[in-house]
């Protein structure tokens, strides 16, 4: 894997279809009024993770079937060959991920798991060329599979491979391209961007943090997710993509948000 971690193309990977941006455009949509009606009135921690609950439900709902059901992808629960990348992801998703976190770990695990995740982001952020997409994801559990599954951002629900040997190969320093289906990275994209869209009408912050630093940050102070809620950015300072990934370009997919007119999404 090559870029860092967005629900994103592929640098070089071809623009998406007229099609595939209508159906795109219809998910954003469609993200953007849950999030607008589950905040409306009430914006509190709940419902924030409703928000990111429902992005989730509705990427399932629109994955296209029909597509899928002639190159099925490949990715499933346990399979772990792209978990190494930097993950970008939304204060709703990490509030989701927190409490799901909070629920089935105790605290010994809590504070290794916090551990992991500053050993992680420091390489990320200093361990040279490569660091970035090379490090494997706090959260991978013993065995090399995802620890909080039901819980994962959406960027890595819409990462995906048909050929999950091809990811291996890969992971292992293989230079070739990922076979993927891209209006599936393409309907997650439309769901972070109409995510962002109704935090934004609701008055509260749209920020995108990378992981393991935004993990760091919200294990180690509870009030952290609070204090974004009430409009204090700078708590996630650290896991800001330019503090946690210097050097970071912006990944594929912020082109195809321009092109639909939604601005950057890693602004
Ligand atoms: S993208 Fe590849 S490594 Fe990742 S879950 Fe899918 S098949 Fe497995
Ligand atoms: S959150 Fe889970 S699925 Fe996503 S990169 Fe980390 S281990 Fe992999």
């Amino acid at each position: 894997m090559n870029s860092a971690h967005q629900p994103p193309a592929p640098p070089g990977s071809a623009p998406p279809s007229e099609k595939n941006l209508r159906h795109v455009a219809r998910v954003r949509d469609a993200a953007y009024r849950a999030t607008r009606a589950i905040l409306d009135g009430d914006q509190s921690l709940p419902k924030v993770v409703q928000v990111a609950r429902r992005a989730y439900a509705l990427g399932r709902q629109y994955l296209p079937a029909g597509q899928l059901a002639f190159a099925p992808i490949a990715c499933a629960k346990g399979c772990a060959w792209c978990c190494s990348q930097a993950i970008l992801l939304s204060l709703p998703e990490l509030a989701r991920l927190i409490g799901e976190l909070r629920l089935s770990l105790g605290e010994g695990e809590l504070t290794a798991l916090r551990e992991r995740a500053s050993a992680s982001a420091l390489r990320r952020r200093t361990g040279g060329p490569g660091a970035a997409d090379t490090t494997p994801c706090p959260l991978l559990a013993p065995g090399c599979a995802c620890g909080c599954y039901e819980a994962r951002p959406l960027v890595c629900r819409g990462y995906n491979s048909v050929d999950v040997a091809v990811c291996e190969k890969i992971h292992r320093g293989n230079d070739e391209p990922r076979p993927y289906i891209p209006i599936v990275e393409q309907v997650y994209v439309g769901l972070a961007s109409g995510l962002g869209a109704g935090l934004r009408q609701a008055g509260l912050d749209d920020l995108i943090v990378v992981l393991d630093s935004a993990l760091v940050i919200a294990l180690g102070d509870a009030s952290a997710i609070e204090r974004w809620r009430a409009g204090d950015r700078e708590v996630f300072r650290a896991a800001m993509i330019e503090e946690a990934l210097p050097g970071y370009q912006p990944p594929a997919v912020d082109e195809m948000i321009a092109q639909l007119g939604w601005g950057s999404m890693t602004r």
